[in-house]
């Protein structure tokens, strides 16, 4: 266990937060030890823990963190079953996203091409159901192995069982362990099931015509994961270069009547439907349809309100997506917490929409 330790290599902000205690995990027998270490469970019992991987989608609000960082780090790749039509393979927690992607790729596997060179690590990708370029990681998802830190228990989870919706999961509640939580699963481990031959999601985004304009009219799976990084390496901060995590704020979901009043103001307001499971039934055989419901890019909001390429000491909104805040070195939590309020009012008084962060707020 280490004291004090720094965190801003864990931490894709590269704020300089230090922990109050921390362990890296490297196999089972070490996160059984953690458990069982007298000194873990006093400080589990008396200050707060935080499962932390890559550190892409962490925000620390102060440059302290009084509680004990848990850093998962399994590493290992395993192909459990093969048939004609697909491939099982488990992935432990460790294992850096972009590295699992490129080599179930050249592998020639279907499946996860779309979200190539996401950040962070593949334990913490179930969390909150990572997505980019119309894929989501739940479509190839197939389990979830777990760990109960204060129990010690094993759980599996099914697909079904990690209720997997946009940007959210079972395990999303479970970030930080506090006294009130009765269980707090840490993913060891991931099975997919990839396809050996399946369809190119081409239509979302700009890929289709990035590859016309290349000269690609017959696409391999290794040509849409190139074409996702180089769309991405365009649009997006360079990780270790300029401070971020990617989105800050979730998509927007607002009603139909609110789409449509922003229309009438804005005829070329962007939104795509939103698929929202019935609710459950209320004791009657007849089922309640949920609201229909409208999804506006919070990117487009935060252009429209004017912020995009603003910035402020150390700073800002990324010049070419407002989705994205940025840390550009030398500042301080704080000064993210400040921006973040004030684009929020300020989306809020022009659109009356309330924008919320996807960003764990730690
Ligand atoms: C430039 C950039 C681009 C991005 N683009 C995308 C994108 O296109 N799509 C997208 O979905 N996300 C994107 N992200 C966000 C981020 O990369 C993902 O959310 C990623 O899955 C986070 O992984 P991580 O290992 O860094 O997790 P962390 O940030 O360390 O943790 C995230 C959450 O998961 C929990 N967690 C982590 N590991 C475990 C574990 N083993 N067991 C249980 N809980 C755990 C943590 O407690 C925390 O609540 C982007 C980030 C950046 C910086």
């Amino acid at each position: 266990m280490e004291k004090n330790f720094s965190l801003r290599e864990l931490n894709t902000f590269g704020f300089d937060v230090k922990a109050r205690y921390f362990q890296e995990l490297k196999t089972m027998e070490d996160i059984r030890e953690l458990i069982a270490n007298p000194e873990f469970i006093e400080c589990r019992d008396a200050i707060r823990v935080l499962i932390l991987s890559g550190g892409s989608n962490i925000l620390f609000s102060s440059e302290f963190f009084d509680g004990f960082v848990v850093y998962p780090n399994l590493k290992g790749i395993e192909t459990l079953e093969e048939n004609a039509e697909t491939v099982k393979i488990r992935c432990n927690c460790g294992e850096v996203w972009k590295n699992f992607v490129d080599y179930t790729v050249s592998k020639g596997l279907y499946g996860l091409e779309n979200l190539a060179d996401i950040p962070g690590k593949v334990g913490a990708a179930p969390v909150q159901n990572i997505g980019a370029y119309g894929a989501e990681v739940k479509d190839t998802v197939c389990q979830v192995h777990t760990i109960d830190l204060a129990t010690g228990k094993t759980k599996v989870f099914s697909n079904e069982e990690c209720h997997f919706s946009y940007r959210n999961s079972v395990f999303k509640k479970f970030g930080v362990w506090s006294l009130k939580c009765e269980v707090f699963p840490l993913i060891f481990a991931v099975d997919f099931i990839l396809k050996k031959h399946g369809e190119l999601k081409l239509d979302y985004g700009n890929i289709r015509n990035y590859l016309i304009a290349n000269n690609i009219t017959n696409p391999t799976i290794q040509d849409v994961a190139s074409t996702v990084k180089a769309i991405r390496a365009e649009k997006l901060p360079e990780v270790g270069v300029v401070g971020s995590v990617g989105s800050f704020f979730q998509n927007a979901i607002v009603s139909v009547d609110k789409y449509q009043e922003i229309k009438a103001l804005y005829s070329d307001v962007p939104s795509y439907p939103v698929e929202i499971p019935p609710l459950p039934s209320v004791g009657r055989n007849d089922s309640v349809s949920s609201p229909a419901m409208v999804k506006i890019p919070t990117g487009w909001l935060i252009d429209r309100a004017g912020w995009k390429g603003h910035r402020e000491n150390h700073v800002g909104v990324w010049d070419k997506q407002a989705l994205v805040l940025v840390h550009y070195g030398g500042g301080k939590p704080q000064e993210i917490l400040d921006l973040m309020k004030k684009i929020q009012e300020s989306v809020n008084d022009k659109f009356g929409i309330e924008i919320k962060p996807e960003v764990n707020i730690i």
